[in-house]
This record gives structure tokens, C-alpha cells and sequence, in this order.
């Protein structure tokens, strides 16, 4: 087992000081035991190291979603479209979406279960944390919660009763299960927790959205989540459809003044997205130390919005990073997630710019306590978790002049998967030269494709379904279906 790296540069705290030259890491177990300068040679001394990148946001969907039809539209039109998901085996496909994410430098993943069929998740959560064992990353397995609105942000009997009649049995029988209680929904996530939970893993509870959750669960949750510690990871405020739905549910207390009362906003809760907070809405985030994973090109791709990352860093509010499932180029490429987000949230107007300390403080600590519920990551230090990653400096600096530019420049602009050469997490090698060492990953992948084929006339036969369910969908936003009290 490797207990010592060398390197050429060593980004110690990315954003926050310079690289060292030549350095060599040690590992006691699962920590970084010391970091000593020493002259490189050989292989290391053309790479950089930094902390391992968290993905505070994600569905560990190995099958991409176009891959079945999913192609990239407005969010609520768009998810009609997981009907077609075929039934691959839940190992593999979060296997694959893991090993995909080690091989672009991310250490801890926070994996938002999707399924709906309460029968079958201890199971899939059961293989989706072997998956993550098994690939060596660090995990926060989030258990899906809901109870109403399951078709969309209106009554569901009404919005099945919108859909074509002969759609409507397979609608019914895919998405309208019967729901347990909110106290038989605690009971599970902790069921869960017994069942999975150990040093790299932890669970979350997940209520789906809050539009997707009574009261009463969400109180619930609250409740639950103050009693044990676990976090609570949901989606806020994705759209601006979401927005006036929030808006004509709670036109006098506010949305999230609401969620606040229920007692769900703490330092223990992650939002996904928050593209549509208002500047009061941020403000009571900061306030209770709550945090929100922006997921810059999932926003672009879903046509939802740009975060507004400028007014977070003006209220104090943390972020933290995700991906979720829908990287730039669908090749969940972390690197390159972190320099769109780079760009779009540090533009020269902006009342206050993303600058590296809060771009590395989202993609590292921030993250990192989403995910894993641990303080002060973020750097190479004695007794800091020996979690990295190694790139390929030299490859990525091939035709810079010496002297001419600065590291941090050149990581930002041009690193990608493809520069990654060597992860670390908790002291274990997971990936060494841009290979995954716990998984098979090329035949994990032919699996999952052949899996996936194997249901594509089933999958085709869905199509036309789903393509009605998106136009009646639509019909009944642009109506205003979802704001008519
Ligand atoms: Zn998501």
C-alpha cells in the first residue's frame, strides 16, 4: 500500500496560499501523517496535488440520460421522461457513475437516491453503498421522501386525470404508489442508516422537494433530523416555475419562512440549486448556517438559471458544488464543472465575484460537510484526511513560457478528467494513471449498456407515452395550473 507521495507542486490550501515545490505526503491510516519538502524526481515531479474535489450534488446515474431518451428541456418537462428509465441493476449503474466521478478527482460524493418504489430502496441502497465502497469514494446516501405531488405541483389526481385515458394506468402504476407515513418514513431512513452506514458512508434524509412533502413529513424530518444528527439534503428552488408555485402556495408568510417554521433550515441542511431564492430567502439560509450545492451546468442544461452565487457570498450564505448527473458534456468531468462555475459566477459587474478562496471553499469544504458532516477539509496537513488528488501539471502547462504564468491559473483553465492522473481517499489509491483500481469500469460500462438495450423496445414503446405526458405537462404550466388557488 503507497503511504507516501511525491510531487512537484503541491496545492496545501487551493486559493489560499501558493503551491510548494516539491513535497512529499505521508499517510497514518486514513490521514495525512506529515508534509515535508523534498527535491521530486521521476514521475511526480511533473504533478500537482490538491485536496479531492466533493460533489455535493448528484443521482450517480451510470446510464446518462439521453442515453433513454432524456434529452436536456425545462426541468418539469424533462422528468416525464425518467419513465423510460430502464431497470438496470442498481450496483452497476451507480458503479459506473462512481468510478466515472473518481476517475475526475472527487473524493465524496452525495448520491441522491431516485427511485420511488419504497419496497425496493434498503436493497438498492444496500448496492448502491457497496458500489461506492467498492470504488473507495466517500458517500452520503440521500433516502428519497415524499408525499404528494408526485406529477408535478398541482393535486395528482388532477394531473393524472389531464393525461391521455389510455396513458393513465401506466402513469398510475410508475409514479402513484401508496406512500408510508411520516413517522414510517423516519423509521426507514434509519433503517437504512443501520444497514449501510460506516466510515466512508453516511445516510441523509432526502425529502424529494418541499413541494413534494405535506407538512406533517417535513415537520417530521425536522424533527427527526434535530434528534439524530443526520443531515437533510433536498431541492429548493430549482426553477422558475418552482418559484411561482412557492409564491402562490405562501403568499403571505413566504416560502421559506414556512420550511423554517417546520423546523427543516439548519446548519444540517443542504438546498440543491437555489436558483430562485430572493435576496430574504438567502439571508435566512445564512442565518441558520444552512448551505446550498449549486449545480451550474445542470442549471444551464435544464434552461433554469444561473444561482445567484454573487448575492450568497454577499449574505455570508454557504455553497458548496454538484454535478447532478448532467456535466457539461455528459462525461461527469469535475474539473471542468468547477471552471464553468469559475467563469459564470465571477464576471467583472458582479457586486461580489466567485474568486479561488470561495470557489475551492464550495468545491472542498463546504462540500465536504454536506456530504460528510466534518468541519475544516480543505487542506494538505498533518491530520487532515488523506484525501487527493494528483494531476498531470506538465501536460496542462505543455506550451506556458517559464515564469509566465501562475499554477492556479493554469488548473483553472485547463484542467479536465483527462490530466487526473492518481485519487486518494482516506489513504486508500482508487484511481492510479487515470484507471479505476476497485472496479472493472469498461466492463461495468458494456454491462450497463447491454442491461439498458436489452429494454429498448420497452423503452421505445414508453416513448410516445412520455412525449404526451411532457405536452400535457406543458399545457398545464403555461396555464398556470401550478399557481391557481
Ligand atoms: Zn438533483
Amino acid at each position: 500500500m503507497v503511504n507516501e507521495v511525491a510531487v512537484g507542486r503541491l496545492l496545501a490550501r487551493p486559493g489560499r496560499a501558493a503551491p510548494l515545490a516539491d513535497a512529499v505526503l505521508s499517510f497514518a491510516g486514513d490521514r495525512i501523517a506529515a508534509v515535508a519538502p523534498a527535491a521530486g524526481q521521476g514521475r511526480g515531479k511533473s504533478l500537482i496535488a490538491l485536496p479531492a474535489l466533493v460533489n455535493a450534488h448528484d443521482h450517480g446515474r451510470g446510464l446518462h440520460h439521453l442515453a433513454f431518451g432524456a434529452r436536456d428541456q425545462a426541468f418539469e418537462l424533462w422528468r416525464a421522461a425518467l419513465y423510460a428509465h430502464p431497470p438496470i441493476d442498481p450496483y452497476l449503474n451507480a458503479a459506473l457513475a462512481f468510478g466515472r466521478l473518481a476517475q475526475a478527482g472527487v473524493g465524496s460524493v452525495m448520491h441522491v437516491h431516485s427511485s420511488i418504489d419504497i419496497k425496493r430502496l434498503p436493497a438498492d441502497a444496500e448496492a448502491v453503498c457497496r458500489a461506492a465502497r467498492d470504488v473507495g469514494i466517500r458517500l452520503a446516501f440521500v433516502v428519497p421522501l415524499r408525499d404528494q405531488q408526485t406529477l408535478g405541483y398541482g393535486s395528482d389526481d388532477a394531473l393524472l386525470a389531464a393525461h391521455p385515458e389510455a396513458d393513465q394506468p401506466m402513469i398510475r402504476s410508475t409514479w402513484l404508489n401508496t406512500f408510508p407515513s411520516p413517522g414510517d418514513y423516519v423509521a426507514l431512513v434509519r433503517e437504512i442508516a443501520a444497514r449501510v452506514e460506516g466510515p466512508l458512508i453516511s445516510v441523509q434524509y432526502g425529502p424529494n422537494s418541499p413541494q413534494a412533502c405535506s407538512d406533517a413529513l417535513l415537520a417530521a424530518i425536522g424533527e427527526a433530523s434535530a434528534a439524530d444528527g443526520r443531515r437533510v439534503t433536498t431541492h429548493l428552488l430549482e426553477t422558475s416555475i418552482q418559484r411561482q408555485w412557492a409564491d402562490a402556495t405562501y403568499p403571505d408568510q413566504g416560502f421559506l419562512p414556512h420550511l423554517d417554521r417546520l423546523g427543516l433550515i439548519s446548519q444540517r441542511f443542504t438546498g440543491a440549486h437555489g436558483v430562485w431564492l430572493t435576496a430574504a430567502d438567502i439571508a435566512l439560509l445564512a442565518e441558520r448556517g444552512a448551505q446550498i450545492a449549486v449545480n451550474t451546468s445542470s442549471n444551464l442544461r435544464l434552461r433554469s438559471g444561473i444561482a445567484p452565487v454573487a448575492q450568497y457570498l454577499k449574505a455570508g450564505m454557504r455553497f458548496s458544488f454538484g454535478i447532478d448527473s448532467f456535466s457539461v458534456d455528459d462525461d461527469d468531468d469535475a474539473f471542468r464543472e468547477l471552471r464553468l462555475g469559475h467563469w459564470l459566477h465571477s464576471p467583472h459587474h458582479a457586486e461580489r465575484r466567485l474568486d479561488p478562496v470561495g470557489l475551492f471553499d464550495g468545491w472542498l469544504g463546504n462540500g465536504y460537510f454536506a456530504v460528510n458532516n466534518e468541519e475544516g477539509y480543505g487542506a494538505l496537513a498533518p491530520d487532515a484526511p488523506a484525501d487527493l488528488v494528483l494531476l498531470d501539471f506538465d501536460a496542462m502547462a505543455h506550451d506556458v513560457i517559464d515564469g509566465m504564468a501562475e499554477d492556479m491559473d493554469v488548473l483553472l483553465t485547463r484542467a479536465t478528467t483527462r490530466h487526473v492522473r492518481d485519487v486518494f481517499v482516506a489513504g486508500r489509491q482508487i484511481v492510479r494513471d487515470g484507471r479505476v483500481l476497485g472496479v472493472d469500469l469498461p466492463a461495468i460500462e458494456q454491462e450497463v449498456l447491454s442491461q439498458a438495450r436489452a429494454t429498448g423496445a420497452r423503452m421505445r414503446d414508453l416513448k410516445p407515452v412520455l412525449e404526451r405526458s411532457q405536452a400535457t405537462l406543458s399545457s398545464f404550466y403555461q396555464a398556470g395550473g401550478h399557481i391557481r388557488r
